[in-house]
């Protein structure tokens, strides 16, 4: 007789070179057997095509999938803010063509003297199957762009988002903090609930 109620574990690569991102991704996904992309050897960086989150997220989890013929997740996310149009959105890495301290500066001269600075962070998240089939989420965190620097952690812009969640930027927050409510932690538990 088979145990139709015990849970399968299934074998995932992580379509990612960003060690924070694979420590956050096994943390929720506990319980599946994860895999970095390099211990399953896949080095590629897939060029993010799309133009939207979810067709980065596949294209980046697909590329994956096939390299190693083992299922494989990927995430893509950004910044959009509502006075920019919801720029800088799927560019948010290469919005200012420098590094994260110029996007940041680039913002800020963006918004400089206007007063809508609602913004959210996105993500969408994608596990391709190698029998073609797939799974994906969406994860969306609300805030406002401050006018200046706030705290030190965290990455990207997280020292100009005030999390209306938390009440702090997240670059004040604890790892943990951020995470429960993050666009990223919303997509990936969204998906490992689908799992
Ligand atoms: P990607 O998902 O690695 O392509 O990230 C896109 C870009 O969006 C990053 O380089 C950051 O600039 C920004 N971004 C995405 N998520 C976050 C976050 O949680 N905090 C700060 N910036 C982020």
């Amino acid at each position: 007789m088979g145990r139709p109620f015990r849970r399968k574990t299934v074998k995932i690569v992580i379509a990612t070179h960003n060690p924070g991102k694979l420590r956050e991704i096994r943390e929720i996904l506990a319980g599946q057997e994860i895999l970095s992309a390099e211990e399953a050897g896949f080095f590629d960086d897939v060029e993010e095509t799309g133009k939207t989150f979810l067709e980065n997220a596949r294209l980046k989890a697909q590329a994956a999938m096939k390299a190693t013929g083992l299922p494989a997740l990927a995430d893509d996310s950004g910044l959009c803010v509502e006075a920019l149009g919801g720029a800088p959105g799927v560019y948010s890495a290469r919005y200012s063509g420098g590094g994260a301290a110029e996007n940041r500066k680039k913002l800020l001269k963006s918004l400089n003297g206007v007063e809508n600075r609602r913004a959210y962070f996105a993500c969408a998240v994608c596990l391709a199957f190698p029998d073609g089939s797939e799974l994906t989420a969406e994860g969306k965190t609300c805030g406002q762009i401050l006018t200046g620097e706030r705290g030190t952690g965290g990455f990207g812009y997280d020292s100009l988002f005030l999390s209306d969640d938390l009440g702090v930027a997240f670059a004040e927050a604890g790892e943990g903090e951020k995470n429960a409510v993050s666009h990223r932690g919303r997509a990936l538990r969204a998906l490992a609930e689908k799992l």
